[in-house]
């Protein structure tokens, strides 16, 4: 199956959230991902060994070099692609499949949304697959587009929009469909800064309002090191995980205050140094002496 089957950004099971499963503190176990592209006669092996696990409620960014593997993380992580080897488990169910309760945002969000509906019909139809009632489903899309400052282009075409708008419209969809894993694909490339910087603070504050577990993938170390608790820093192809960096900035953050803060200036500079031993081909010692 890959990301065409299903419709981008669209939370592709409509099932009711499962609250029965908030006793494990692991939202997310990746077990030994192993990935491996095979066509015509061509061999990509994209990812080598990948083991980790994500908290409930924690928001972890994933940064790597261009072609590392990231954006195949996410597509076996959303049920999108097949593992080659390996295993990814979650909320204790092994993902075989687009899970329930999981929503993704991609990249390209002006492909996600569907042009010939209204702002408010994309972000209401994943509620419409769930099964919620039309006043509930007004009352969602009503907050979910004010969340996300959206609520006078409610009537608007997705192409009416510019780009960082577009992508609003994306993140509220995902928002309104409460899900309990979050999976964002590098969402703020294509936006500019001023509003890449405000998208930024959104998601910060939608996940701390809302207790959901956040996977955001972005090749911008910045970014990663200002939004997440956690940055996996990924090795070149086929990846590895380089080292799992633990961002104990306070959790009240703020592009001014936050970015230039001695601790922030550190951490980045420490992640920089990784990605670039990575570009360089670096591999953790473990793996070296396994060889
Ligand atoms: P990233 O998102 O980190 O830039 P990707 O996961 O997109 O990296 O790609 C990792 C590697 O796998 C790259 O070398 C890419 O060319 C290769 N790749 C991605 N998708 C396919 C595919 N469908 N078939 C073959 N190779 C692929
Ligand atoms: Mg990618």
């Amino acid at each position: 199956m890959n990301s065409t089957d299903a419709e981008p950004g669209a939370p592709a099971v409509a099932t009711q959230r499962n609250e029965s499963t908030t006793t494990t503190p692991v939202a997310l176990n990746v077990l030994g991902l192993h990935k491996v592209y095979e066509s015509r006669g061509r061999r990509v092996e994209a990812i080598r060994d990948l083991t980790f696990t994500v908290d409930r409620g924690q928001l972890v960014c994933v940064v790597g070099p261009s072609g590392a593997g990231k954006t195949t993380l996410l597509r076996c992580i959303a049920g999108l692609l097949d593992p080659t080897a390996g295993e990814i488990i979650l909320d204790g169910t092994r993902v075989a499949g687009p899970p329930r309760g999981m929503a993704v945002v991609f990249q390209e969000y002006g492909r996600s949304l569907f042009p010939w509906m209204t702002v408010r019909q994309n972000v209401e139809r994943p509620l419409i697959e769930k099964g919620m009632k039309r006043e509930q489903r007004r009352e969602t899309v009503v907050a979910a587009l004010a969340a996300v400052g959206l609520s006078d282009s409610s009537d608007a075409h997705p192409w009416q929009l510019s780009g960082g708008m577009q992508q609003r419209v994306a993140i509220a969809r995902a928002v309104a469909y409460e899900p309990s894993v979050l999976v964002m694909d590098e969402p703020f490339a294509a936006v500019d800064a001023q509003t890449r910087a405000e998208l930024e603070d959104l998601v910060r504050s939608l996940w701390l309002r809302l207790g959901v577990t956040v996977l955001f993938v972005t090749h911008d170390i910045d970014e990663a090191v200002y939004l997440g608790e956690r940055v996996l820093v990924l090795s070149n192809r086929p990846t590895v995980i380089l080292e799992d960096v633990r961002i104990d900035l306070p959790a009240e953050r703020d592009q001014l205050r936050t970015r230039s803060a001695p601790r922030f200036g550190e951490l980045r500079g420490h992640v920089y140094a990784l990605i670039q031993q990575a570009k360089e081909g670096h591999r953790p010692l473990q793996e070296r002496d396994g060889e």
